[in-house]
């Protein structure tokens, strides 16, 4: 167990993570609704967010939804019907069919593609961007030829390889389901995510980089695809006098409200961005002499919006670390760290750090779903890893990598003692 020194005092308020940051206008908005009586799920705040968030990522439509997950939910959901047709009620449309999905991320990514029945095979993690590994989806191919949906997440922030990712799905005629709800504000080549999916979603959660307490868009330049979201999410309702149905619908649609603090939220997003990518350098710049790398981002082409500060210890400066279903282990060696000490360490002085999203494909509930690395079956060759011969990307990813406090309103002393008490963890 880390052992807390007396020369840091824990902070008397918490640090966290990533907490909303309000700045008046939210409340304006939110008031307008409740005086005028919008309080529903109609209202000329949503149409607003949808107008703002449509122009600023640079696509034809927004569609707001209450959450990111129900937006990448519909996203599967056009994916398949457009793939395999409409599918019988009480069967999902991507019911059967295998579906390329990012390995390394939240769950609520690759949730949704079971909502539709379909069966995600994993895909490992790259180095340089921390998302799908490109090669890995060629390899991916080769096993699975007549697989036709690949979903991708920008973790943390950062663009994955997305010209590389784009040119195999061009080849093999398959759909892109772009999950941007950590990234929204980041740019690929001066694009915006949340642009290069056939699909895209993004989200208003309130530990996003700005947020609504609740909230996403679904993104399109269909303006059929747009309207299908708008009947889906609306309990797919036909023009009829009375309620008459002829598809599955659900209650996905926005609260004018949440849109009422989002609206209030965006002209803030670019401030929000500034702050997070000082928070990054000054880490980046505090760990220095240490044998720590802070999430890589190719910088030539992409912009991230540094949504949350992480590290990763290098291999050499690893102490023995056990992780199980639910505790951790290790053993303190000098000069030696790992994650569950310095998440351990920040904790103590009341400040909140995260692991690393542990891989899907090591998640009890998708233990039987296949895991494609570069070198093959990542699932076939347990033995392989232990040889050497294979590699686990994201697992080596989560076992020496960490999310550190990456709150906009960290002061610069605060963050210093962060930095300070991570460096503790090497003596
Ligand atoms: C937050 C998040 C989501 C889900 O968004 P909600 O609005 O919370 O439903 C999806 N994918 C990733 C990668 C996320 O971080």
């Amino acid at each position: 167990m880390f052992v807390k020194t007396d020369s840091i005092k824990p902070f008397e308020k918490k640090l966290w993570l990533s907490s909303p940051t309000m700045h008046g206008p939210e409340l304006e908005y939110v008031k307008e609704a409740y005086e005028t009586n919008w309080m529903s799920t109609v209202g000329k705040n949503i149409d607003e967010v949808e107008r703002l968030c449509a122009q600023y990522i640079g696509r034809k439509y927004a569609v707001g939804l209450s959450c990111g997950t129900a937006a990448l939910h519909m996203c599967m959901k056009l994916a398949g019907e457009r793939l395999y047709g409409q599918s019988q009620i009480g069967h999902g449309s991507l019911e059967g069919h295998r579906v390329f999905c990012s390995d390394m991320t939240f769950d609520a990514t690759v949730n949704p593609v079971v909502y539709e029945g379909g069966i995600p095979v994993y895909i490992d993690t790259e180095y340089d961007t921390w998302n799908m590994d490109p090669v890995a989806l060629e390899k991916a191919f080769e096993v699975y030829p007549e697989v036709k949906l690949i979903v991708i997440a920008h973790l943390y922030g950062t663009p994955g390889k997305i010209d590389e990712i784009r040119a195999i799905a061009k080849k093999h005629n398959a759909l892109i389901v772009e999950d941007a709800a950590e990234s929204f504000g980041a740019t690929y080549k001066n694009k915006q995510t949340g642009s290069f999916g056939d699909y895209s979603a993004i989200s208003f959660n309130g530990n996003k980089i700005i947020t609504g307490s609740a909230g996403g868009c679904f993104l399109t330049d269909s303006l059929e695809d747009a309207n299908k979201v708008r009947k889906w999410s609306t309990q797919a309702r036909e023009n009829a006098p009375w309620y008459q149905h002829e598809e599955l619908g659900f209650n996905y649609r926005m609260s004018n409200v949440i849109a009422g603090v989002i609206r209030g939220q965006l002209p803030y997003l670019d401030e929000h961005i500034a702050q997070k990518r000082e928070i990054y350098q000054r880490y980046k710049e505090g760990f220095k002499g240490l044998p720590i790398k802070m999430n890589p981002f190719g910088a030539d082409k992409a912009n991230p919006n540094f949504w949350l500060s992480c590290l990763i210890i290098d291999k050499e400066a690893m102490c023995k670390q056990v992780r199980d279903d639910s505790t951790a282990l290790y053993t303190k060696e000098k000069g030696k760290t790992c994650p569950t000490e310095i998440l351990e360490a920040i904790a103590s002085i009341n400040a909140e750090g995260r692991p690393i999203w542990k891989p899907m494909h090591s998640q009890p509930i998708y233990r039987m779903n296949p895991f494609i690395t570069s070198t093959g079956n990542g699932r076939a060759k347990t033995n392989a890893y232990i040889a050497g011969e294979a590699t686990d990307v994201g697992m080596d990813i989560f076992s020496r990598g960490l999310c550190l406090p990456s709150d906009n309103k960290m002061t610069p002393d605060k963050q210093d003692m962060i930095i300070e008490i991570v460096s503790m963890c090497f003596f």
